[in-house]
């Protein structure tokens, strides 16, 4: 069997032999008329928190819940530039997390200068989180290997820092994710770059993340 790329956050999804994308929609825009044939996450995402009522998201997400290929809660988070109530953010926060306990469903995270409040939540969390676009120091991404995190790199790579290759560098292979979130990237040259950081050759890199996204989604 050949050995697919897993692009694991993506707003441009490609499906093909070669590649599973896993399409990032926000919840507002999912279109409950037709089935959606590729996996897919879906959430409010903080920027639009002010948006909507709780209410209003917990029917949303009700109504998706029964989407086969609904694989993940995401993006949701926090995020202090934006221009969102970070209160209401929390709010919708912590209702989306509730659910992706209650179904079980790993949570896509979003994170914008609020990781003093995030972590608070992920000690919480019973359900796996994957950090999105994760781009942080090693002394961050220390505390949050101890929590169980999973990480997905991104875009970041592509103009790596001595400090984010510090870090990419202690991150433990089985919680590693790979994505291209809204860049016009390849996810094959993420790939690329992260074999080079890591020193794996690619196809083990390929191997180990297709072995991630079976055993945190099947
Ligand atoms: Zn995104």
């Amino acid at each position: 069997m050949k050995i697919p790329f897993i692009d694991i956050h993506t707003h441009h999804p490609v499906n093909s032999e070669e590649i599973i994308s896993v399409h990032s929609l926000f919840l507002q825009d999912v279109d409950l008329q037709n089935d959606i044939n590729t996996p897919f996450s879906a959430a409010i995402h903080p920027w639009h928190a002010t948006k909507f009522a709780p209410e209003q998201v917990s029917e949303m997400l009700n109504n998706l819940i029964k989407q086969p290929e609904f694989i993940a809660i995401g993006e949701t988070g926090l995020d202090k530039l934006c221009n969102a109530d970070y209160q209401h953010q929390k709010n919708l926060f912590e209702l989306q997390l509730e659910f992706a306990v209650f179904y079980r469903k790993p949570v896509i995270i979003h994170a914008v200068r609020s990781w003093n409040e995030l972590t608070w939540y992920l000690k919480q969390a019973k359900v796996p989180i994957i950090l999105h676009g994760y781009s942080a120091g090693k002394e961050l991404t220390k505390q949050l290997i101890d929590l169980g995190c999973y990480f997905s790199l991104g875009k970041s790579v592509l103009q790596i820092t001595p400090s984010h290759r510090e870090a990419i560098q202690i991150i433990p292979l089985n919680t590693l994710f790979l994505e291209t979130d809204d860049s016009s990237a390849n996810i094959m040259e993420i790939y690329f770059e992260v074999s080079k950081i890591t020193g794996l050759q690619l196809d083990e890199l390929k191997i180990q993340i297709h072995k991630n996204f079976k055993s945190l989604f099947f």
